[in-house]
């Protein structure tokens, strides 16, 4: 079974090949001024198990984080859709931005990261750890 998904515009589509690896949600400031939002949703993939046809992303090289290293945040330069992240520390891993994908219904986040900097409305599920800073 393949997963699919496309930026907002549609410039940028994906198909994935295999099962998330892991799935969370990232509390960090960087992340709520990525997308604008409260927090990232994520699910990490091998990057060789996406197939971006020929998708043209743009990237930018964040290296005003709290954790000090510099993580490339893949998106699309038409509509400014947020695509996936990239960290140093795991090249091969892409950080997928879930609200990206056609089909969110088998998304569970397994934890939540960075909640020293959660928005204040935001009710973190007790049931799954939660992180205040790194994972
Ligand atoms: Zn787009
Ligand atoms: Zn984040």
């Amino acid at each position: 079974m393949s997963v699919s998904g496309s930026c907002l515009c549609g410039q940028i589509n994906l198909t994935i090949s295999s099962e998330p690896m892991m799935a969370g949600v990232c509390h960090c400031k960087n992340c709520q001024k990525q997308t604008g939002s409260a927090f990232s949703t994520l699910a990490g993939f091998p990057l060789s198990d996406i197939d971006f046809g020929d998708s043209e992303l743009s990237m930018y090289e964040d290296s005003a984080t709290e954790s000090g290293s510099v993580v490339k945040r893949f998106f699309c330069g038409k509509c400014g859709s947020p695509i996936y992240s990239q960290v140093p520390a795991q090249p091969d891993t892409a950080y997928l931005k879930t609200g990206i994908l056609d089909d969110t219904s088998s998304f569970k986040p397994m934890f939540n990261l960075w909640c020293d900097s959660k928005q204040d409305w935001v009710t973190l599920d007790e049931t799954i750890p939660a992180i205040g800073k790194q994972a």
